[in-house]
């Protein structure tokens, strides 16, 4: 049976890199080893760091104002570290909170200094967007923080609030690699791999040359202006991690750069929003349409046991990962770029049969 992996986080990995890694498997450029068993010292893992390294740059059109970092622990010690190294003790780190993981930030973020809420959806379950002016931020505000996707609710930024004086802290890490990015109004981005950039095990950081000046002393494993010091060397890092981001780098390169992800994930988000509007309310979208997620499209049925019997005949059918989030239940369809037409087509088939 063909299966269908909808997971919204590991996910799917396409399926031309999963091979590439495989062939290398016992010969990385020809050193005769696998990746994960060269030294982080040695010449041939450099060149597959800083490959990593330069055709992210490159596909995200990062300025060379940025420092591009690979470290551990996930997008969660973003949320920690993001506080130490930069929420001083005079200031308020300012959040706009759009679901769980931005709550979560929040929290953690708590941890090191003082927060606030600059706007929130919670009290309308995390349906929209908030509209946000960053002017408004008061003057001793540290950085405001935003989630760009909202993985569990189904929402997404159209385009992130315009910087005003304060830096931009965003958490990209359920939409990093669908589209093309505006850095002017971003200070500091952050996503773990394993969505859309390769496997857990590495989280992406993007920062200001100039924002690290201002960075804390915290200590040096933690420290932003230390890995970027050591160009992420600091420490032993994720290499087989790297290594698969930087094949999934160069396949959204082969395959014409990000606006062909942003093309594509657009198109079938359409052909299943489309599919869940004609449904006559069988199918009821969590998201206000204008706040809707191109990533992850999250739906019900009209009671908890259709979402069931939906759930069941999708597992059936070889689908794996349409259920949703723990935390909220009925059915979510993470769109990431591994996704293939054919997985398209076999869900709205699923959808329509079910329906009828
Ligand atoms: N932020 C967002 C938007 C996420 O979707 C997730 C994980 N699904 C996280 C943060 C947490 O990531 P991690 O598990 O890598 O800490």
């Amino acid at each position: 049976m063909t299966v269908y992996n909808f997971n919204a986080g590991p996910s799917p990995i396409p399926a031309e890199v999963l091979q590439q890694a495989k062939n290398e498997m016992f010969n990385i450029e020809q050193s005769s080893v696998a990746v994960m068993e060269l030294s982080h010292r040695g010449a041939v893992y450099e060149k597959i760091h800083y490959e990593a390294r330069d055709t992210l740059r490159e596909i995200l059109n990062v300025p060379e104002t940025f420092e591009i970092l690979f470290l551990q622990g996930g997008a969660s010690v973003q949320f920690a570290m993001t506080a130490m190294n930069f929420l001083h003790p005079d200031k308020t780190a300012q959040f706009v909170s759009t679901g769980s993981w931005s709550e979560k930030a929040q929290k953690e973020a708590g941890y090191f200094g003082q927060t606030s809420l600059l706007a929130s959806s919670k009290e309308d379950n995390y349906r929209f967007i908030p509209e946000v002016d960053l002017h408004k931020a008061p003057d001793d505000t540290a950085y405001v923080h935003v989630t760009s996707n909202n993985t569990i609710f189904g929402t997404q930024w159209g385009e992130l609030p315009k910087k005003a004086k304060h830096p931009v802290f965003v958490d990209m890490s359920s939409d990093i690699l669908s589209k093309e990015i505006n850095w002017d109004n971003i200070d500091l981005a952050y996503a773990g791999a394993q969505k859309n950039a390769g496997m857990s095990g590495v989280t992406l950081v993007f920062i200001k040359k100039e924002l690290l000046e201002q960075a804390r002393d915290v200590s040096p494993s933690l420290s932003y202006k230390q890995h970027a010091k050591a160009n992420s060397l600091y420490n032993t890092p994720p290499t087989a991690a790297i290594y698969m981001t930087g094949l999934v780098a160069k396949w959204i390169k082969n395959l014409g750069g990000v606006s062909v992800m942003a093309d594509r994930a657009k198109e079938r988000a359409d052909r299943i929003y489309r599919a869940i509007d004609e449904s006559n309310g069988f199918y009821q979208g969590h998201a206000v349409e204008t706040s809707r997620s191109l990533m992850n499209i999250t739906f019900r049925l009209q009671t908890e046991e259709l979402d069931k019997a939906f759930l069941k005949e999708a597992s059936d059918r070889g689908f794996l990962g349409l259920n949703g989030h723990r935390s909220v239940g009925g059915c979510r369809v993470s769109n990431y770029n591994a996704i293939t037409d054919d997985a398209i087509d076999a869900l709205l088939t699923l959808m329509s049969d079910f329906q009828k």
